[in-house]
């Protein structure tokens, strides 16, 4: 069985505060009190959150705690809190150590065994979640979705064979190219894009990737983004049909024939003969369906 780190009582206590990640109405009263009334403020970039700081009457004094930094401000932090300090940590928008810098210093901070305090508020993962319409009993956060090498390679094996909902973080600039990439294996899955959350603008992109991409066509991809693939929830029937949808799409129009016959056959979970067979007799040469 697992056993909890023993708690130390005289040391001070870090906070890990959300943040709103667009409209400031999500700022929760706890996190300003505890802004308030704490020695020194964490944050991912102190010039960013001083906007936010001003905004809640909050003057307490920031050291910076970024990616570049954490492992040596850990310590500093660490002798803050063993002098009895208490210490709030933030990033730029939404919760921290969620594709944010943290992790490092909340690993650092418990193992030494000083008292963490997670204060919840906006994460735009688990906002995005609530409304897209997906699956959300069970799911998987996987961070930005992986640009490239084996990284991209895995996540398309993860994906691949998941019943269960999927979330990344997205960028406009990547999102046709990521839903270029994801048609093969989403044929049978309802997709969100969820952008702007909690903005002006908020919006939520629901459909196949087919829907998404056409409507990505119309209207350039602008603004910050979540990306969610639900599961395939239907039995599939693997008909010709369905194997020239799959080999039609981009990657795979790219493929040699027999390589293509045995990427659809992955996707489909078909046998690759089958596959073969179908492509040929379309147009005898298994080239283009
Ligand atoms: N820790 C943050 C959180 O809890 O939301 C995530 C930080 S990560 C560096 C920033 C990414 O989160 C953005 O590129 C975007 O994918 C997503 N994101 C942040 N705010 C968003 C918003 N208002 N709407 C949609 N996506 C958002």
């Amino acid at each position: 069985m697992e056993t909890q780190t023993k708690v130390k009582n005289s040391t001070g206590q870090l906070f890990v505060v959300a943040t709103p990640i667009g409209n400031l109405e999500d700022m929760t009263f706890r996190a300003i009190k505890t802004l308030q009334k704490v020695a020194k403020i964490a944050a991912e970039d102190t010039r960013t959150s001083r906007v936010l700081l001003r905004h809640f009457k909050i003057n307490t004094p920031m050291i910076a705690c970024h990616e570049h930094n954490e492992k040596e401000v850990a310590d500093t932090i660490l002798e803050l809190l063993n002098q009895g300090q208490d210490i709030a940590l933030i990033s730029d928008a939404g919760t921290p150590l969620i594709n944010d810098p943290g992790f490092r210093l909340v690993q650092h901070i418990s193992q030494a065994g000083v008292r963490i305090v997670p204060l919840p508020g906006a994460c735009s993962p688990m906002v995005a979640l609530c409304a897209a319409g997906l699956a959300s009993d069970r799911f998987s956060y996987l961070g930005f979705f992986p640009r490239s090498g084996r990284a991209k390679t895995e996540a398309l094996r993860f994906i691949e064979g998941q019943r269960h909902t999927l979330i990344f973080l997205e960028s406009p600039k990547r999102i046709v190219k990521t839903l270029k990439t994801l048609e093969p294996l989403c044929i049978n899955r309802d997709l969100c894009v969820a952008r702007e959350l909690t903005k002006l603008y908020e919006e939520f992109i629901r459909g196949s990737c087919e829907t998404l991409l056409a409507h990505f066509a119309a209207h350039a991809p602008r603004g910050e983004m979540v990306l969610l693939i639900g599961p395939c929830n239907t039995p599939m029937v693997v008909d010709d049909a369905m194997i020239f949808r799959v080999a039609a799409t981009p990657l795979m129009l790219a493929l040699a024939p027999s390589a293509k016959a045995r990427e659809v056959a992955k996707v489909l979970d078909v046998a690759r003969a089958r596959v073969y067979d179908v492509l040929m007799a379309k147009d005898g040469q298994g080239v283009d369906p």
